[in-house]
């Protein structure tokens, strides 16, 4: 039996690695302040925000799916109405998180809670990126999203994340929840002409699809409520393609989104032989039932 190393990196946001080494939480100099420059709906519960900050693109270039742990008040996180949230969280989940609230303790302004966000439509020339942010309940992110506006400031970390391209994978299987959208997008500009992908990306409903950039031949599959979920199918062995293994040198396998059920498919896909090192990625990105703290995740 192959199972992966688990690395669990703080709190609920879990990363997998096919390694033993310890992953180093990059740090760089301290965050930077980033101005809303418009929100634009992109389905109706996705909203991509676009941000100008000349200053975060000035260190190394960011990583294959590199990401952003934003601060956002607590206060702006309010009860929305269930038709407007993908997920029925428990109303406990709408609390402030606690932690990050005594974090600010003393400190001038509102409390803040550090979450983390995917960079996408970086123009690191012009100084521009944006987040696209899933609208899936009542949580300081989602609820900073739904009401952006230009002008706005929001503190960010620099770009975190250490995925390469890697040109010995031929092959990529592309997995996740509207979460992963964006990383998946990322990874689908980036990857060389020559590599195949296969994408598979669970929705909350029809409307949530999005597009994924002018990629062609992608063996792409969207998932909806009712249909098997995405441990299921790993678990089924029809997860990937026919053949697809991430013991396989030449196949990389990125999974992202709810912990519990990344957990699964990163059992499921290592259990008839051992993932190679730096073939499979399985991150946590959120966990059912519970706050996020915006804990660091690198992808491999
Ligand atoms: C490296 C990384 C990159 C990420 N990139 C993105 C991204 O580009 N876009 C994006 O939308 N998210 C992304 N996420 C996930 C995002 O950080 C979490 O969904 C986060 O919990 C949202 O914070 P919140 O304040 O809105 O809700 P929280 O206060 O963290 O959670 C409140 C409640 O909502 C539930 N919840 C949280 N997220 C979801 C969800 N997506 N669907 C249903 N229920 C949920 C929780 O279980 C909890 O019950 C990323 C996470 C990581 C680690």
């Amino acid at each position: 039996m192959g199972f992966a190393t688990e690395q669990a990196v703080r709190h609920n946001c879990t990363v997998f690695e096919t390694h033993s080494e310890p992953i180093p939480l990059r740090r760089r100099s301290g965050p930077v302040t980033a101005t809303v420059e418009a929100a634009e709906p992109l389905t109706p519960l996705a909203v991509r925000v676009h941000l100008s900050c000349p200053e975060l693109f000035s260190g190394a270039p960011p990583a294959v799916a590199a990401w952003v742990r934003g601060r956002f008040p607590v206060e702006t996180a309010a009860p929305v109405t269930p038709s407007a949230a993908s997920d029925s969280a428990p109303a406990a989940d709408a609390a402030p998180d606690l932690e990050a609230s005594q974090s600010t303790a003393g400190l001038p302004g509102p409390a803040l809670a550090a979450r983390a966000y995917t960079l996408v439509e970086m123009d690191p020339a012009a100084g521009r990126f944006a987040l696209d942010f899933v609208l899936h309940g009542s949580g300081p992110a989602a609820s900073w999203a739904r009401q952006a506006a230009p002008g706005q400031q929001l503190e960010i970390s620099r770009p975190l994340g250490r995925a390469r391209i890697d040109p010995k994978h031929r092959h990529y299987l592309l997995a996740g929840d509207a979460t992963a959208l964006p990383a998946i997008r990322e990874w689908l500009r980036l990857l060389p002409d020559q590599a195949t992908a296969a994408v598979r990306v669970w929705l909350p409903a029809q409307s949530e699809v999005q597009e994924l950039g002018g990629r062609s031949g992608i063996d792409l599959k969207w998932f909806f409520p009712g249909d098997p979920s995405m441990a299921e199918l790993a678990e089924a062995g029809s997860l990937a393609p026919a053949g697809w293994t991430p013991a396989d040198p030449e196949t990389r396998f990125v999974v992202a989104g709810e912990a519990g059920e990344v957990t699964r498919v990163r059992r499921a896909v290592s259990w008839d032989a051992k993932p190679l090192p730096g073939n499979l990625h399985a991150a946590g990105y959120w966990r059912r039932g519970k706050p996020s703290d915006g804990a660091a995740v690198e992808l491999g």
